[in-house]
């Protein structure tokens, strides 16, 4: 894109009374503007485009603990959560199959709903008998 003439300067040459010089200078900012114009409208598809794209390629669902990227009817993951929130990665965190989870790159420990506390819980088992 071409710089601009510049509006004081178009002023001036009025001033001056160097009409045609300043009539050249306004066909050059109409030109300028048209050129704006069509690159504001190319950046408006390039944009949509990159948005249509993400939402298609990144469709990333939040399904405590982690995300999860939805991919039509399959669903891929679970992805770390921190790293995610932080930086944006998708990052798998490892599986210990006993409901806890760790990520390898953050570190971070999940517990998902199948896990279970170690430690026994006194809770209404104890009841069960009377019922
Ligand atoms: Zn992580």
């Amino acid at each position: 894109m071409t710089l601009l003439p510049n509006y004081k300067d178009i002023v001036e040459l009025i001033k001056k009374g160097a009409t045609i010089e300043a009539q050249e200078k306004i066909m050059e900012l109409r030109e300028g503007a048209l050129e704006v114009q069509e690159e504001n409208i190319r950046l408006r598809e390039k944009v949509k485009e990159l948005e249509d794209k993400l939402n298609k390629k990144e469709n990333v669902i939040w399904e405590a603990p982690f995300y999860w990227r939805k991919d039509g009817d399959k669903k891929d993951g679970p992805f770390c959560a921190q790293c995610y929130d932080k930086a944006g990665n998708l990052i798998r965190p490892l599986d210990h199959k006993n409901g806890v989870w760790t990520c390898p790159t953050c570190k971070n420990i999940y517990k998902d709903s199948s896990y279970r506390d170690p430690s026994p819980q006194s809770g209404s088992h104890g009841w069960d008998a009377f019922t």
